[in-house]
């Protein structure tokens, strides 16, 4: 509708000059009556009004549209985001992924406004002029004032090309800084305590830097498209006006032909000023498309089999000889680990820091690719079963928590939405946060900060429990998420989850020895390989790594109590 309505416009456009150039015909030859030019007049403001209205619809129309778009690809953007596994965040910068959502989304927006606004004009413009120039002055005149237009072709297709690789680096600079000013920030309070500040301040300055002088190299270049333009333009002028009027006083064309010719040469100017816009807008609208599109090609490492197998419960979880190593890295961080663990067990796993503990847990969630056949829930590969099953039955306390700038509420409901305000202090109690929330000036409606900064670092985990507990997991998985916190309250966590989830899997790594004392099995990893395992009967009679950090852990209790 908008391109119609553009078109319209250049249309109706061509009428007023030609209006024009009759009457001063008529005053030349005598002619004009008042009745006419009234007429003639009345007939300009009335142009100018039906012009003013159809300008508004199509400019609210197109870019209304390219907005539309904008949001679009956002939410694209961000769909497509939440179904990456871990490796596309390691390959992609947080700061990259934000410059892509934001510069490269607006590049693209004003491609589909800005950008079809100046194809159609150039388009329909340009053609409407020339056609109106050929058919009602000279096609003589017409031929002469182009001659200069070829160059401007050249000339924009070469700033065109250099203007795209410019922008190109100016947008992956853009992302640099996003992601140094994102670390400077988070990181603001490290920074600070190694004085650091300047150091920092510095660093930045030369990401800023970068992204200045790259942007400058793209304003230099998109300076030259106005002039080169202009000055082409200005030279057909010079041929329009010279050779009109040489024509006119051979009476090849009247007085008033050359001034209509001279309203429609430039006329000619806007539509050729917006050529090279267009050209200029395309080229960046296409580099962010392909940035954006790279993007988009990247599929999730980790997708759903077809068929996938419905497992109505989770039961047995059986691990044969299961390796596993991170796309990219040298070493396997698991090799050859077997277990089985009935429904309802629970598993311990310890081990030097490094072992594996985090990595074998990860599997469990299938953030990674997995060998096939190699981890059986219920007897059924689990590479089989739909991942949203699989990760519907997980409650997960990562070791790194992470809390959302939310009140404490929300970050617990996180899993269950309609949880009620019962369930929530139930899980509250079972992670024996109670006494905690009854000090927070808000209680359940306290604001964490950003990434709980609020939050001592044993509130934080037990939070993360809660969280984990809410949504009453088939299999809740621990990941060293007892570390902060006394070993009265962990006892005491560790009871309520024997109590509450008797016929539940659970799976616990940690460092403190104790955690895992009533686990049903525990294994010690080292280097990615079980090297000790048992319960915790067996491995203190085996006397091993397990036994020797069993004692020494409860002598330092011992000591510190
Ligand atoms: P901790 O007790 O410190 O939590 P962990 O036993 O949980 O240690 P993992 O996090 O499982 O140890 O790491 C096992 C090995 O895998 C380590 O050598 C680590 O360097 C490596 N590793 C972990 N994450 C990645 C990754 N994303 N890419 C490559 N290697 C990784
Ligand atoms: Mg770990």
């Amino acid at each position: 509708m908008a391109i119609i309505l553009m078109a319209t416009v250049n249309l109706l456009s061509i009428i007023p000059p030609k209006m024009i150039g009759n009457v001063i015909d008529q005053i030349r030859t005598g002619g004009l009556t008042e009745a006419e030019l009234y007429r003639n007049v009345m007939l300009l403001v009335g142009l100018a009004v039906m012009i003013y209205v159809i300008v508004y619809i199509w400019i609210t129309t197109l870019f209304g549209n390219s907005i539309l778009l904008e949001k679009l690809l956002r939410g694209r953007l961000l769909q497509h985001m939440t179904k990456m596994s871990p490796s596309f965040f390691q390959r992609n910068t947080t700061g990259e992924l934000m410059a892509l959502a934001t510069n490269d989304v607006l590049a693209i927006g004003q491609t589909a406004g800005y950008g079809v606004m100046t194809l159609v004009n150039t388009l329909v413009g340009t053609a409407v002029v020339l056609i109106t120039m050929v058919s009602l002055i000279s096609y003589k005149l017409m031929l002469a004032a182009l001659i200069p237009l070829p160059f401007l072709t050249i000339v924009i297709s070469m700033l065109g090309k250099r203007m795209r690789k410019r922008f190109v680096a100016a947008q992956a600079s853009f992302g640099q800084m996003n992601d140094r000013a994102l670390e400077s920030i988070s990181g603001m309070r490290v920074i600070r305590s190694y004085v650091q500040e300047e150091h920092d301040i510095a660093k930045f300055d030369e990401v800023t830097k970068d992204v200045m002088t790259k942007n400058m190299k793209v304003a230099a270049i998109n300076s030259l498209f106005h002039p080169s333009i202009s000055t082409i333009v200005g030279l057909s002028y010079a041929i329009g006006i010279g050779y009109g009027s040489y024509m006119v006083f051979h009476n090849q064309i009247s007085l008033g032909q050359l001034v209509s010719f001279n309203i429609y040469l430039g006329m000619l100017i806007w539509p050729m000023i917006a050529f090279g816009e267009f050209i200029n807008i395309l080229q960046r609208g296409t580099a962010s498309v392909d940035r954006l599109s790279a993007s988009f090609a990247q599929t999730a490492d980790v997708q759903d089999h077809d068929p996938v197998v419905a497992v109505a419960q989770p039961g047995r979880i059986e691990l044969q000889q299961l390796s596993f190593r991170y796309p990219g890295a040298e070493h396997d961080s698991l090799n050859g680990i077997s277990l089985q663990l009935e429904r309802g067990q629970t598993l311990g796993i310890v081990g030097r820091t490094g072992s594996g503990k985090s990595t074998l847990l990860k599997q469990m969630l299938r953030q990674y690719p997995i060998e096939p056949q190699k981890l059986l829930i219920s007897g059924i590969p689990i590479e089989q079963i739909a991942l949203s099953q699989v990760r519907g039955w997980m409650g997960y306390v990562p070791q790194e928590h992470l809390l959302l700038s939310k009140p404490i509420r929300d970050n617990i409901a996180l899993g269950n939405q309609e949880a009620t305000e019962e369930d929530i202090r139930k899980a509250i109690e079972m992670a024996s946060f109670t006494q905690d929330l009854e000090q927070l000036p808000e209680g359940l409606d306290t604001i964490v900060g950003e990434n709980g900064v609020m939050l001592s670092g044993g509130q934080k985990q037990r939070v993360s429990i809660a969280r984990a507990l809410l949504v009453n997991p088939e299999i809740l998985i621990l990941d060293d998420s007892l570390s902060a916190v006394d070993a009265r309250t962990e006892s005491m966590i560790l009871n309520n989850l024997r109590k509450e989830r008797s016929g539940k899997t659970t799976l616990i790594a940690t460092h403190r020895l104790s955690a895992v004392m009533h686990a049903d099995w525990i294994i010690v990893l080292d280097d990615g390989r079980t090297v000790e395992e048992g319960t915790h009967e067996q491995l203190m009679l085996h006397g091993g790594w397990y036994k020797e950090q069993f004692d020494r852990q409860q002598m330092e209790a011992t000591l510190a109590g």
